[in-house]
């Protein structure tokens, strides 16, 4: 054929969900990607001129852009399934900071590395992965390695505690995470993204991991480190009702107004939660576009809120989807994120229309791509090749009939059968390709074992609680 093109992959007779401008869904359709890009989207016979190394048939299948987690902890994968039934303060004091306090930076990176595989085998193609513990130098960039030797793309947001304040000393929380000075923070930190500068497939940010108990001045110093190196950065903000009271009884002022007037907000700016905004708060993160990573999953399990989701996205904020760590999901499954995600805002406002798999499939990809200020999210050309497949072919998505509805309230993770990241298959044929999946979760079962032992977390380990209600 005279017209004939070349790519290097081509998805082929799929049921491709694009997520585009005009949000089409072409059935059957290909995507065809050379390199690291998309190069063709269309229906079959609109891309039969391409000749492919590799043909992927998809009928039977869905075709849809990788999904994004814009909050999570991997390194929590060593506690999953612990810590139940606990209010927040008392689930950081009694279980997550002895967790944190005693991780070692080897047991870090297998947390990151069964986190990563977990992502990956559900169809996550990018992941801002909050990593508070242990933040030395070698263990951040050690669990950066971990997110990129899966081949997965994303940020680690390497958690900056400082100094403590007065809030940290009030909460109980000031202690062995508080470890680093202020300086040093911002130097471990700018070091870090010397190692993973912006640009690659995963990078370093600067993450004050509270605005509530962090410094002021050392948020500050992170945004001006995030603005000097072109990185995002992160924190969490406003999750629990009493977050805002409190900030206003320490400072005067709610935290994102104050975030706001500082100038701190703008579209490198991405806040986890963001449940407790009040109408002048949600305004400000629209109009300088700072990112809401919405985890309902964990506001569920936690029980702390529902975040005010019609309202953030009148306000133009882009709002993503996380799973928000092991430890408050106990499953990394974006599928089941995106199901919570309408679910949980249809109980709250006794409202069915409040949102639709349309909305969360928007969330899971769109949305988090320009949270993540990255290039992907839908599958057009020109965008980098970020594509999950999704066995349609299944008793629980029978008969289809609408595809998105589907996705976003049938499909689980464990329907994916292929992950494409920047062009790459990284999970087929039921496996991780670039990793030893089975020696990464015999070495992360042996370090958790080992791990709850020196923290003391043996009294959760029982096997029927009774003391939970
Ligand atoms: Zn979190």
């Amino acid at each position: 054929m005279s017209n004939s093109e070349a790519c290097d992959l081509l998805l082929k007779s799929g049921s491709v969900v694009t997520v585009d401008e005009d949000r089409r869904v072409i059935e059957p359709g290909s995507v065809a990607v050379r390199g690291n890009r998309i190069v063709a989207v269309g229906p079959d016979d609109e891309l039969n001129h391409y000749e492919p190394v590799r043909t992927i048939d998809c009928s039977g299948r869905a075709v849809i852009p990788g999904l994004i987690d814009t909050h999570n902890h991997l390194f929590q994968g060593l506690a999953r399934g612990l810590g139940e039934g606990m209010p927040l303060w008392t689930w950081l004091t009694d279980f997550m900071w002895p967790f944190s306090t005693n991780i070692t930076p080897d047991e870090a990176r297998i947390g990151a590395l069964l986190g990563a595989v977990e992502a990956a085998r559900a169809g996550t193609t990018a992941v801002v992965d909050n990593h508070y513990a242990p933040t030395d130098l070698d263990t951040t960039l050690a669990v950066a390695g971990a997110i990129e030797t899966v081949g997965l793309r994303g940020a680690v947001a390497r958690g900056i505690m400082g100094e403590a304040t007065e809030v940290a000393r009030r909460f109980n929380l000031a202690g062995a995470l508080f470890q680093y000075s202020n300086d040093e923070e911002i130097e471990i930190t700018d070091a870090a993204i010397d190692a993973y500068p912006p640009g690659g497939l995963v990078g370093v940010w600067p993450a004050p991991v509270n605005v509530i108990y962090n410094d002021q001045d050392l948020v500050r110093r992170s945004v001006e480190l995030a603005r000097k190196r072109g990185t995002g950065w992160h924190t969490h903000c406003s999750e629990r009702k009493e977050d805002p009271p409190t900030y206003v009884d320490e400072y005067g002022i709610r935290p994102v107004e104050w975030l706001y007037r500082e100038g701190l907000l703008g579209p490198e700016a991405t806040l986890a939660h963001g449940i407790y905004l009040d109408d002048d708060e949600i305004a400000h993160v629209g109009e300088t576009e700072t990112g809401i990573a919405y985890c309902p999953i964990s506001h569920e399990y936690i029980g702390l809120g529902v975040m005010r989701l019609r309202d953030l996205r009148a306000s133009n904020a882009p709002v993503g989807l996380g799973t928000d760590g092991p430890c408050c999901n106990h499953r990394q499954d974006m599928f089941e994120c995106m199901k919570q995600a309408i679910l949980l805002q249809r109980v709250h406002s006794l409202e069915p229309t409040v949102s639709n798999g349309e909305e969360a499939m928007e969330l899971a990809t769109l949305e988090g791509a320009r949270y993540l200020g990255v290039d992907v999210g839908s599958l057009e050309p020109g965008k980098l090749a970020d594509i999950v497949v999704v066995d349609l072919e299944q008793p629980h998505l029978t008969p289809r009939h609408r595809t998105v509805a589907a996705l976003a309230y049938s499909a689980r993770g464990s329907d994916v059968i292929y992950n494409i990241v920047d062009g790459r298959i990284i999970y087929e044929n039921g496996h991780c390709t670039l990793v030893d999946e089975r020696a990464i979760m015999e070495e992360a079962q042996r370090r958790s074992e080992e791990l709850i032992a020196r923290a003391g977390l043996e009294p959760l380990l029982q096997p029927w609680r009774t003391d939970l209600i």
